[in-house]
């Protein structure tokens, strides 16, 4: 249990707070299924963003990982949950993300990227028992190869736009030339910062654009097309920074560029003003990324404000409810292109899900300046690296089918963080 100094991030039980104990004593289960979980450990990396890694042990002689988005604070709620998780059996993987939802009501998105972790490893344990492939546990196989959209932030490295005047950065001849780099590398999908600053007098407060910010992006996308022709799904995001005329006037001056989508065009929340935004321009509108749930899906669904979901494995409350979520979308007739920024665990736990649902376009890669990311998981049935020519191979070893490199993920870790694997 917390000691005094330590916070407690459950919610007591009672004070009016509707629910059921969901924990289980015991279930009857033939011995090769009879498992318990023993611990949960954390440690932290520091790739682009501080990747966040759950082992959950078992007393099966088989322990799972999964990866948390908003590593720094989920981390820590993940691995106070052992005070909730031990004893119980790993592969009840439905009524574990119950009872943690119930235990943690009010904890938000930080609580939901924490459960996400613990199941996505619980689900990795499961396949581990029962000999099977995540995918199989998920629905099965739609598809054997999971196309991966490489993010390309603003043409150069994050690094190189803040050591320089933006105008020199943001051009169209780097967007051009960081278009051709991916390109070659082979992904056939890919996407840019469309938010970037253009001039002095840009305001970000009034969220709107002049016609020469609206024409410097309007060249930015040009010269990505001209590079890399009509073949290739292109995206832009917009960081949910405008208003609804900017984001209309944006959004038809790219229109003949013939866009994959425009994301998040609008401030969160702003269900309406996307919603008007959308009806107004022939470009699919893309949003979702920070949507946690499925009620939160069904919301923004039912407002009509989107024509492709961005749901992020990591966050999301696990992958059961990420089918859950894509199953949401598919009634509505929407399509999945996954948002995505950790490390090759999350992504492979992420692809395992979109091998699994029928509604799934592409899903991120968001690690172009980090040339070791491929180095950290190994396959275990079959060899060669998890992303190859801008596609993942789903993993046919039992649970995830990858383990971790020992050595990359010591040399890699965050200061404050033990190696657990
Ligand atoms: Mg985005």
């Amino acid at each position: 249990m917390p000691n005094d100094s330590e916070p407690d991030y459950r919610i007591p039980q009672g004070g009016g707070v509707p629910w059921r104990d969901m924990g289980v004593e015991e279930t009857h289960r033939p011995p090769e299924r009879d498992v318990e979980i023993t611990d949960v450990k954390t440690m932290a990396l520091a790739g682009n963003f501080t990747w966040g890694i759950v082992k959950v042990e078992t007393d099966a002689g088989v322990y799972g990982l999964g990866e948390t988005f908003r590593a720094e604070a989920a981390l820590d709620m993940a691995g106070r949950m052992d005070i909730d998780l031990e004893g119980e059996n790993p592969l009840d993987t439905d009524r574990i993300v119950e009872l943690l939802n119930q235990r943690y009501t009010g904890c938000g998105r930080i609580g939901q990227a924490a459960f996400t972790a613990i199941e996505t490893a619980c689900y990795d344990i499961k396949g581990k028992v029962l000999d099977v492939p995540v995918y199989e546990l998920l629905g099965g196989k739609y598809r054997d190869e999971i196309k991966i959209y490489c993010d390309t932030h603003g043409g150069e490295s994050l690094g190189e736009a803040e050591a320089h005047d933006p105008r020199e950065v943001y051009t169209p001849e780097s967007y051009a030339r960081a278009a051709r780099e991916v390109v070659d590398a082979g992904f056939d999908a890919l996407k840019f910062d469309l938010d970037v600053p253009t001039h002095d007098t840009y305001d970000e407060a009034n969220r709107r654009m002049d016609n020469e910010a609206i024409e410097h992006k309007r060249e930015l996308v040009r010269a990505v097309r001209e590079e890399i022709g009509y073949d290739i799904d292109l995206g832009m995001d917009l960081h949910w920074n405008f208003t609804v005329e900017t984001a209309v006037r944006l959004g038809r001056a790219v229109e003949e560029f013939d866009l994959a989508w425009l994301e998040d065009p609008c401030p969160p929340g702003k269900l309406d003003a996307q919603r008007r935004v959308r009806e107004k321009l022939d470009t699919p509108v893309l949003t979702g990324e920070n949507l946690v749930t499925p009620s939160q899906f069904h919301d923004a669904l039912d407002a009509g404000i989107m024509d492709i979901a961005a749901p992020d494995v990591n966050k999301c409350g696990g992958l059961g409810e990420y089918v859950t979520i894509a199953k949401l979308c598919d009634l509505y007739g929407v399509p999945i292109a996954s948002h995505n920024i950790s490390s090759p665990l999350g992504t492979v736990a992420g692809a395992h899900v979109s091998a699994a649902i029928p509604n799934f376009v592409a899903m991120e890669y968001h690690a172009r300046d980090v040339p070791w990311w491929n180095d950290l998981a190994v396959r275990t049935h079959g060899s060669g690296p998890i992303l190859e020519d801008g596609y993942i191979d789903v993993p046919e070893g039992p649970g995830l089918g990858i383990e971790l490199d020992r050595d990359v993920a010591e040399r890699y870790l965050t200061d404050d963080s033990e190696l657990v694997i």
